[in-house]
Parts: structure tokens; C-alpha cells; sequence
């Protein structure tokens, strides 16, 4: 199966080692604030409301979530990237994800936003929204 955050890649290849760990019980840690959002948007995509809360930043995190079912989430695009790197500590990521209504698919919507991120020793994590369109 190829990766919901639409890298092109296998999906083991790319965000299934950090949703689920390493098939030897290692985690691994997305490098780049580009690769959390990526790996964030393949949570929602596939419905791992853990990944999404480990991977946001204590002070912004819900209590608990959940995903709305009916939202399929079918198309991720990385508008813009500025730092988050593998030398950063902070990084902003622009993305718009499109979703479709599971019970009527021609129902579609998209989500553009930018998002602030930061690294806490090798884990990157999401803060918040900075921009919403
Ligand atoms: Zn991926």
C-alpha cells in the first residue's frame, strides 16, 4: 500500500515505522518537521489517535480525541516549509489536506493550514495552528 501522506513511497517504507515503531520494537522519530506533519496526516488518515496525541506538544494537546469518521482524508500537499530541519529546533510547515465525506464521496472539502512545530531532543512535536484558511 502506498503512504496516505502521498510521498510516493511504500507506506512501510515511510510513515508506518513511526506510527507503529520498527517491526524489532525500536522507534523511530521523523527527522524533518516536514516528515511529522507527513506522518501526522497519515495518523488522521488511518485513524491512529495516539500517534496524534504523542506527537503534539503538551502544553497545546486535547485531553483526548477523536476523528470523525466520515472524513476521509485523500490528498496531502506541502505548500511550504520554513526551518525544521535536521540542524532545527523549531520549524512551520503549510499543508493542505483534502478530505471526502465517507457515506456521499463527491462531498470533498480541504483544510489549508500552517502549522508551528517544535523539537524536543529527537522528537518532533506539533504545537499549534498559525494560520487556518
Ligand atoms: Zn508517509
Amino acid at each position: 500500500m502506498r503512504c496516505p501522506c502521498n510521498s510516493g513511497e511504500d507506506f512501510q517504507g515511510c510513515c508506518a515505522k513511526y506510527l507503529g515503531g520498527n517491526s524489532d520494537g525500536t522507534v523511530a522519530y521523523p527527522p524533518t518537521a516536514e516528515a511529522l506533519m507527513r506522518s501526522r496526516y497519515t495518523a488522521f488518515a488511518v485513524g491512529d489517535t495516539s500517534y496524534l496525541l504523542r506527537t503534539w506538544h503538551p502544553d497545546t494537546r486535547p485531553a483526548e480525541l477523536e476523528l470523525d469518521p466520515d472524513q476521509q482524508w485523500y490528498l496531502l500537499e506541502i505548500l511550504s516549509t520554513s526551518r525544521g530541519g535536521y540542524f532545527d529546533d523549531d520549524g512551520v510547515v503549510g499543508f493542505r489536506a483534502s478530505y471526502r465525506s465517507a457515506a456521499n464521496r463527491k462531498l470533498r472539502d480541504s483544510l489549508t493550514e500552517t502549522s508551528s512545530f517544535i523539537r524536543q531532543g529527537k522528537q518532533w512535536l506539533y504545537v499549534d495552528a498559525l494560520e487556518i484558511h
